[in-house]
């Protein structure tokens, strides 16, 4: 590419292991042009993070190698530069952001120290042009107050002010490109909405060029000029950002992009891509996609298809890709057909119900002669009602009280005040009997099944134990025989009972864990976060079965979870939380059509879209969220509402109807 700022070429990148060697980059080739974001897309272990390594020349040693291929960035060949020479590039002409800013800022060192190390180094600054420097660098990457915050130490700030303090040592020395590796994904919603708007901002103040390492197409869609998908290691397709979405043409693009729920398909079914990733170790001979793929035929195994072009800057690693070309086409890549839309389940009698729920959290300080300093309210007056058959998606940014509200639903913690009901009776007055029926038939899935699942238990020891403490009258047979239905109802072989955690796929964890909630028929299945941590592909399977066993068996689920465009597929109705609160509550479809609060009206704005010409007009909140244990007096939300009136600081609304099943606290609504 003539005007290429980086060039990759057929880049390797090995890990020998235990296991055997692990092929994470296995011919990666693309390019970036200057000024422009080039979005690498990718599941886990797609080689997306090691390939930016890679470029750094910063790949884990001992172990990891780059065995092949070339990287030119400016003309230059870094992989045939000495250690020294690339210390001198990084981080003064190339820089990189990571996921976890805590990972890449010294905690015992205060930020200004930090940033003044890399400028002192690459820039040779000193004194007060030093000083000045750094404050204008944080008051580039929109740091409130930078004068008082030069002083600051990494744990005492947010995630969101630290990620962008990670901006700004990035871009100290003006270089050409920053690799970004999923800066955002730890990011609440709004904080995210934040940080991608900053990013343009910088890029179009400075000029700089992109990586943006995601496993987000939504983020592709926002930011990227053009996109590099990676499957298994290599580069399967890459083009501009509007191709992509619109002809895409290697089948496991189609299929990424079937399997994306999105604000606009709400409840639509997903097509999930069937299978899962191969194991990097043990890569199949040919294309790597072949036994996921509906299209795959002998010669595909055969040996690997090369990135070839279909169109003007549009390559593809598809034998076929010739006949994927238009909507028959992408539909012969995905011929298993959803499940088509039924409508919603008739929700039945209350199963569960919350009533002016209130969690408060005394915090005191010392040890010996300690007191109460103040409270953190995490939960505040909570209501909702979650009938049979139906879902509640309770969604919200952290510290928003979702996470309280399910350790109290599951007893875990007791309220401080209000009760929540089971079959209209009191939780925590529950004993005996009574208790032992509520374990049973209140269940949970959550976020990591790996933390949740005993590693040194079989599958069908963990997926029995719910029954073994709620029915221990039953025999070793008839356990045996509700694990084994358990499994098959997610849809895992019986022979997976004798498997450990460990040997098991991301995927069939989570169903392991999902037919662990099953074996005891529950009435309600508490889901927190329950398929944020799966890979598109998978989560798509795993949110297709559990409206499925839904649909075919009645249960009721509590959805705990921040993305907007999941909580829709999943939920009949929707209640949204801020600071312990709930502030608006609604039929799924109601609220996502018409949002009345300001904040819902804010997370929609700044949900990620599912096209580059999704536009809307994205609200961009200043400020971060404020702390549960001092919140702001009358509206929550006031410091940061678009919409705030001299009442919305001294009186707390409450929430009031305004539609039918449509509610929402907020006194633009009082009346
Ligand atoms: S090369 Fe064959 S197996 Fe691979 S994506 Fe194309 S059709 Fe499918
Ligand atoms: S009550 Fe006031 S501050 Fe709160 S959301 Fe409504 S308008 Fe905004």
């Amino acid at each position: 590419m003539a005007d290429a700022l980086l060039e990759v070429r057929d880049l390797r990148t090995y890990i020998g292991t235990r296991r055997g060697v692990v092929k994470a980059v296995d011919g990666a080739t693309f390019s970036v042009r200057r000024g422009e974001t080039l979005g690498i897309v990718g599941e886990s272990g797609s080689g997306k993070s090691m390939t930016c390594l890679s470029i750094l020349r910063l790949v884990p040693e001992p172990g990891g190698r780059i065995v092949g291929g070339q990287i030119l960035f400016d003309g230059e060949d870094l992989l045939a530069k000495t250690p020294d020479e690339m210390r001198q590039l990084r981080g003064s002409r190339i820089a990189m952001i990571l996921q976890d800013p805590m990972a890449s800022l010294n905690p015992a060192l205060t930020v200004g120290e930090q940033i003044a190390e890399t400028l002192r180094l690459h820039r040779g600054l000193r004194g007060r042009a030093l000083d000045d420097r750094i404050v204008e660098l944080l008051r580039q990457v929109r740091v409130s107050d930078p004068e008082r915050r030069v002083h600051a130490y990494p744990h005492q700030m947010s995630g969101g002010i630290r990620q962008r303090v990670a901006g700004a040592i990035a871009i100290s020395c003006q270089p050409s490109l920053l690799i970004a590796d999923e800066p955002t994904t730890s990011l609440d919603v709004t904080i995210q909405a934040q940080y991608l708007r900053l990013l343009k901002d910088i890029q179009r103040e400075t000029g700089l060029a992109m990586v943006f390492v995601t496993h987000d197409l939504g983020i592709v869609a926002k930011l990227c000029d053009r996109v590099a998908v990676m499957y298994a290691g290599r580069i399967v397709e890459t083009g501009t950002v509007r191709d992509m979405f619109n002809r895409p043409r290697h089948p496991y693009t189609i299929g990424l992009l079937n399997c994306l729920p999105t604000l606009r398909r709400g409840r639509e079914p997903l097509t999930a891509i069937e299978g899962q990733p191969p194991d990097l170790a043990h890569v199949p001979s040919g294309c790597g996609f072949a036994p996921r793929c509906a299209l795959a035929e002998p010669r595909c195994v055969e040996t690997r298809p090369s990135l070839e072009a279909v169109a003007t800057d549009h390559l593809v690693a598809c034998r076929r890709a010739g006949e994927t070309d238009g909507a028959a086409g992408r539909a012969r890549c995905a011929p298993v057909a959803a499940t088509p839309a039924r409508p919603d389940t008739v929700a039945g009698h209350v199963v569960l119900e919350a009533q002016a729920v209130t969690k408060h959290f005394a915090v005191a300080r010392g040890t010996i002669l300690s007191r109460s300093v103040g409270t953190v309210k995490a939960v505040d007056g909570v209501d909702f009602a979650l009938r049979r058959g139906e879902t509640l998606g309770l969604v919200g940014e952290s510290g928003c009280g979702k996470t309280t509200t399910a350790r109290l639903v599951l007893r875990l913690e007791r309220p401080t005040g209000g009760r929540i009901l089971f079959r209209g009776r009191d939780i925590d007055a529950l004993d005996g009997e009574g208790h032992g029926d509520s374990r049973r038939a209140i269940q949970a899935v959550f976020q990591d099944p790996y933390s949740s699942l005993n590693p040194r238990l079989t599958v069908g020891t963990t997926v029995g134990e719910p029954l073994r403490q709620t029915r221990p009258e039953l025999g070793k047979s008839d356990v045996a025989g509700r694990v084994a239905d358990s499994l098959a109802r997610v849809g895992l072989s019986p022979r997976v009972a004798h498997d450990y955690p460990h040997e098991l796929s991301g995927g069939q964890r989570q169903r392991v864990a999902l037919a662990r909630a099953l074996t005891t028929n529950p009435e309600c299945i508490l889901l927190d976060e329950a398929v944020s941590a799966l890979d598109v592909s998978i989560r798509a399977q795993v949110m297709n079965l559990l409206r499925d066993i839904q649909e075919r068996s009645g249960v009721s689920y509590l959805f705990i979870a921040h993305d907007l465009a999941v909580v829709r597929y999943l939920s009949t109705r929707v209640g949204v939380m801020y600071l312990g609160k709930l502030v608006e509550t609604a039929p799924s479809d109601e609220l996502y059509a018409h949002p009345l609060h300001p904040y819902t009206q804010v997370l929609l704005s700044n949900a990620l879209p599912s096209h580059p010409d999704d536009a809307r007009d994205e609200v961009i909140l200043t400020g971060e969220v404020p702390s549960a244990f001092d919140p702001p007096r009358g509206c929550r939300f006031h410091p940061r509402c678009p919409h705030a009136m001299p009442a919305c600081t001294e009186i707390e609304p409450v929430l009031r109807e305004q539609a039918p099943g449509h509610r929402v606290a907020c006194h633009l609504f009082a009346s």
